[in-house]
């Protein structure tokens, strides 16, 4: 963890592109809210094949014109060159600075392939089109993704990331410190030095988190699990000892050297704002 532990700290959160106009209002008041925090950028989501492309770039650009620095996130997967050429010219037009480069999830059920198998093959795409111009954060995940064979295949898979041109990358979140950790030394053995910062989800409702974390790999351990299970419908008692559980996390990750925070938000101010208070950040 030495190389994460002499950087300067960034701190940020993520949103989703809203589809209805009540979201939109919704998600003003929350991003309104957390820029009292003074978070280095907000990052906005992406949906697969450019669902929310649209979505995507007004969300960033309302933000960008408050004042905020703020992220898009691009994904390749079901989607052409020219479709991606286009996208990244936009938000250069634009003035952006910052992407976050991922490959993307399909939805169940749909099988379309793009011309871009692997985010890092996007990554190279970006800095061909446009050089140095963009930051770019990639995803990371300390638990494995899960469509990868072994660990090692993962690790290398985020090394080609990096050797493509990323500057820096977020984790999928988890709720095991040591995976971080041992995740980080395993990349910092490889000769990686970028800042991998954590992405933290807060835990609001239960049964959404491990549907959540069954797609995408992420383990609540068992003894979360049961306790959470254990409250039923007490949605008050889930958000008291998630926030005890996920404050406890941050403090340990920080503790222990990771260069920031990444809050997955779900579009709501409250429970990271309340983490980062307690947090004392
Ligand atoms: P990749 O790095 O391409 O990896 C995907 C899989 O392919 C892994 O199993 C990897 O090991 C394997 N792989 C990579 N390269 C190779 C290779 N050369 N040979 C063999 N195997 C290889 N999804 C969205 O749709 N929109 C979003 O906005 C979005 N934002 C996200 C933000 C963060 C911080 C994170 C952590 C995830 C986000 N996701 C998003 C989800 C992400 O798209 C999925 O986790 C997706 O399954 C993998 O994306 P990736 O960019 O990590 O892919």
């Amino acid at each position: 963890m030495e190389s994460q532990r002499h950087r300067k700290r960034l701190y940020s959160f993520e949103f989703y592109p809203p589809k209805a106009p009540e979201g939109v209002e919704k998600l003003r008041a929350t991003w309104r809210q957390l820029g009292q925090l003074n978070p280095a950028f907000f990052s906005v989501t992406y949906g697969a094949g450019g669902s929310t492309r649209e979505g995507t770039l007004s969300t960033v650009l309302e933000i960008r014109d408050a004042g905020y620095h703020a992220a898009p996130h691009v994904s390749c997967i079901a989607s052409s060159r020219e479709s991606l050429r286009e996208v990244i010219a936009q938000y250069k037009d634009h003035g952006i600075r910052h992407i976050v480069a991922l490959r993307g999830d399909l939805p169940s059920g749909l099988a379309m392939s793009g011309e871009f198998r692997y985010a890092s093959e996007l990554v190279r795409f970006i800095r061909e089109e446009t050089g140095d111009w963009f930051q770019i954060e990639v995803a990371c995940y300390p638990e494995c993704h899960p469509q990868a064979r072994k660990p090692q295949h993962d690790l290398a898979a985020f090394k080609a990331k990096i050797d493509a041109g990323a500057n820096a990358a977020i984790t999928q979140y988890f709720y095991n410190a040591d995976a971080y950790f041992h995740f980080v030394d395993a990349v910092e053995a490889m000769g990686i030095d970028v800042p991998i910062v954590p992405g933290v989800m807060p835990i609001n409702n239960f049964s959404q988190l491990a549907r959540f974390s069954d797609m995408c790999g992420a383990e609540i351990p068992r003894w979360i699990r049961t306790k959470l299970e254990g409250f039923g419908d007490d949605t008050a008692s889930i958000k008291a000892f998630g926030l005890d559980v996920v404050t406890e996390l941050c403090d340990r990750l920080l503790q222990g050297g990771a260069p920031g925070l990444h809050f997955y938000t779900m579009n709501m101010a409250g429970p990271s704002s309340t983490i980062w208070q307690r947090l004392g950040l």
